[in-house]
């Protein structure tokens, strides 16, 4: 039998942030007088508990499916959990960070834990050296790196590059090791990163494991693209569907973890979608600056000359800027609703400084059609994405939501 568990009714969830923010999930309560801690993890507290219970019951499931997007915290959750299934200290919670496997596994250097993530296809091996040199020195540097970032942040990506699929040859690696080390009472915790990368041959290597699973045995399965999962290993394993992260959550955990800001972590989590590696990047990547970009866009628009508006094309679709076309339009849709809405909740903005201007464009504007300016950017950033030639696509649009938005009749142009 396959339950689902699910994280979308967490509180706040759907990245508008409206419900109070969540702890991080430092504990899932201590019935049975063990605490299960995720330290690494952000939110998710509805999977972290269910967890946190079967390793109390001592019901862990031999093989469980991780879906959601990327950067809400799929292997952070894998990891923590790991950790908490290996550590044998003796103290109320685990992990313990006090117990040797702790140190371990903290450092993902554990015996009993096995990180697969998609690597590029080997060469073939010679017959007398089936391991150590399969990969060259500069592939093998790029693994180690990835591996490395992984250790010091649990939410850095597995991704190598020109790293396709999970590679048979260490699938079958794994079954030997399984099978020449017998069962003593241990977990052994394997971690599947991206398990939709699980080609045919691979994947078959893998249900034989997963059919008649090694004592001990937990497998991790990871996946943010659940259609090109075979139905063979989903029906084979527990799901746990993680849900976008709320934006207040977001917002705190770059204030706390990453001293970011208030301004900018407050922008940089509305724009994540739900994602912390995303927030990150975007706290990163100065997002105030950029809204205030946004602004200026509008501004000009409303005004209305027709030779700023070019000079504005020109600026926006020629070289580097032109590289940056996708993330102003989504911007720009961002603003617009947030104009949209500004009537209905103005508190919500004031912390963002932007109050001001959002008060002035949600007067200026007040009756017209936001959800077709909205469809509008939505397209021109489709054709951007087919080249069509930007400049075209972004004076055809900013044309079109001044007389939306602005209500300049004269210079519509159709399509
Ligand atoms: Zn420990």
């Amino acid at each position: 039998m396959v339950e689902i568990i699910d994280s979308t009714d967490d509180p706040g969830t759907g990245g508008e942030g409206d419900q109070p923010a969540n702890e991080a999930s430092e504990s899932t309560g201590t019935a049975g007088g063990l605490a299960v801690r995720f330290p690494d993890v952000i939110g998710q507290e509805r999977i972290t508990t269910a967890l946190g219970r079967s390793l109390r019951n001592g019901r862990v499931p031999h093989a469980m499916l991780f879906l959601g997007d990327d950067g809400v915290g799929k292997e952070a959750t894998a990891l923590d959990f790991a950790r908490a299934l290996l550590c044998r200290g003796k103290a109320g919670e685990k992990p313990c960070e006090q117990c040797a496997d702790c140190a371990k596994t903290r450092q993902l250097q554990h015996p009993n834990l096995k990180i697969l993530f998609p690597l590029p296809t080997p060469k073939e091996s010679s017959d007398d050296d089936a391991a150590g040199e399969e990969y060259t020195a500069a592939q093998q540097r790029k693994i180690d790196e990835v591996l490395a970032a992984k250790r010091n942040d649990y939410y850095a990506p597995l991704e190598v590059q020109g790293g396709r699929e999970i590679v048979l040859e260490h699938i079958r690696t794994l079954r030997r090791e399984f099978a020449k080390t017998s069962y003593s009472g241990e977990y052994r915790v394997v971690l599947i990163s991206a398990a939709d990368r699980l080609r045919v041959q691979a994947a078959n290597a893998f249900l034989k494991l997963l059919e008649e699973p090694p004592g001990g045995a937990v497998f991790i399965l990871t996946s943010s693209r659940e259609s090109r999962l075979l139905a063979t290993i989903i029906s084979r394993c527990q799901t746990f569907r993680f849900s976008p992260l709320p934006t207040q959550l977001l917002e705190r955990a770059l204030i706390e973890r990453r001293n970011v800001a208030t301004d900018a972590a407050a922008t940089a989590a509305r724009l994540a979608g739900g994602s912390w590696m995303q927030a990150r990047e975007w706290a990163e990547g100065d997002p105030g600056r950029k809204m205030e970009q946004v602004v200026g866009v509008f501004r000009v628009l409303y005004k209305y000359d027709p030779g700023k508006i070019d000079e504005l094309v020109d600026q926006l679709s020629t070289g580097a800027a032109a590289k940056e076309l996708p993330v102003l339009l989504e911007l720009m849709s961002i603003w617009l609703r947030d104009v949209q809405r500004f009537d209905a909740d103005p508190e919500r903005y004031a912390h963002l400084g932007r109050d001001a201007s959002l008060s002035r464009f949600a007067q200026v504007c007040a009756g017209r059609d936001f959800a077709r300016a909205v469809e509008e950017i939505e397209q021109a950033r489709l054709d951007i994405e087919r080249y069509v030639q930007p400049g075209l696509v972004m004076h055809q649009l900013l044309v079109r939501i001044a007389t939306l938005l602005f209500d300049h009749g004269p210079l519509v142009v159709s399509r």
